[in-house]
């Protein structure tokens, strides 16, 4: 039988304090202040951990004392890096717990880590994000959170990041869709840059295209706001890293294989996006993905 669930989530612990992390730490540490809770920070670079306590009033602190709290949400890379700090606390972890990851993971992660925290007496579920960091800021996230009904709905008012939080399904769902809709983003960003740039071969001002474009069929947020926000400027602001979306592309092609079904633009994209992250950088934004298109075409999109 399953340990009761802490009524209370009294100490929140958030665990990796990167791009998303640190604003998404920030909005609980805020609520902690109001409900008269705590909220601890680690971060594998603990000066991260320090500058977020000075900032929002939350205590940094050692992975073993974050692995204390009555709630753990998590932000990092990939599942993989989920599974080592998971692996360092085990024997640590307070039962009747639960850790919620915001990673955008893997779905076949998701039942290993939930019945791995079983052990220990913990609940899982996975609550990958989106928005970007604007939406981390503003404390507007959509969450897609995969888990059992009871536990969703009891973590539901902790998470003071989310603007919106769907219950899409069981273990591993949050995850599927959080794969999917980015794979979407990277289908329709590699579409675009190659519209595009024909349309640079062809000596049209391309301003003035996606004025046409964001008024008619062909519009998506890569037009409406990546691109001419990103590209056209050529800022490049590395929000979101080109390899992480790779990644969340590459998950959504292992759905596709494990089911044996047949996703073939999914399988170009993530091929495309894995060339573009090692010829312009893993860490560089991933709207700069387009640079490789430009090199491709010998155009630049501005
Ligand atoms: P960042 O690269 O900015 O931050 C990564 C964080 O993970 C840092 O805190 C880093 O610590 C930590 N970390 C990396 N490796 C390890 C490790 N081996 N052990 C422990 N900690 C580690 O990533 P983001 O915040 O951009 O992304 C986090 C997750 O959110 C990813 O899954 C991403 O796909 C997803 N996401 C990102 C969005 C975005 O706009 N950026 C939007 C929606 C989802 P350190 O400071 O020491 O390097």
């Amino acid at each position: 039988m399953d340990t009761p669930l802490t009524s209370r989530f009294s100490t929140v612990a958030f665990l990796g304090l990167g791009a998303m992390g640190f604003p998404m730490a920030g909005h609980l540490a805020a609520r902690s202040r109001e409900t008269g809770g705590r909220t601890l920070v680690w971060n594998r670079t603990p000066g991260r951990a320090e500058a977020h306590a000075a900032e929002f009033g939350s205590v940094a602190v050692t992975l073993q004392e974050a692995a204390g709290a009555d709630l753990i949400v998590s932000c990092l890379p990939t599942s993989a890096e989920v599974d080592e700090v998971l692996d360092a606390v085990l024997g640590q972890l307070t039962p009747g717990s639960v850790w919620v990851d915001c990673t955008s993971g893997h779905p076949d992660a998701a039942p290993r880590q939930r019945d791995q925290l079983r052990t220990a007496g913990v609940r899982f579920v996975d609550a990958p994000v989106s928005g970007g960091t604007a939406a981390a800021k503003s404390g507007t996230l959509t969450v897609m959170v995969g888990g059992p009904q009871v536990e969703v709905e009891a973590v539901r008012p902790h998470l003071a990041f989310a603007g919106k939080l769907v219950r899409v399904g069981d273990t591993g769902a949050g995850f599927a869709v959080k794969a999917v809709n980015n794979a979407l983003l990277a289908v329709n960003l590699w579409a675009a840059g190659e519209g595009l740039a024909i349309l640079g071969l062809h000596g049209v001002q391309l301003g003035a295209a996606l004025e046409v474009i964001n008024a008619s069929s062909g519009r998506s947020n890569t037009t409406e706001n990546l691109i001419p926000q990103r590209v056209l400027t050529r800022e490049f602001p590395a929000t979101f890293g080109l390899g992480l979306l790779a990644k969340d592309a590459g998950i959504a092609l292992d759905m596709a294989e494990t089911a044996r079904g047949s996703a073939p633009v999914i399988a170009q994209v993530t091929a495309l996006y894995r060339a573009a992250a090692r010829v312009i950088g893993a860490q560089e934004d991933h709207t700069a993905a387009l640079k490789l298109i430009e090199q491709m075409n010998g155009v630049e999109l501005k």
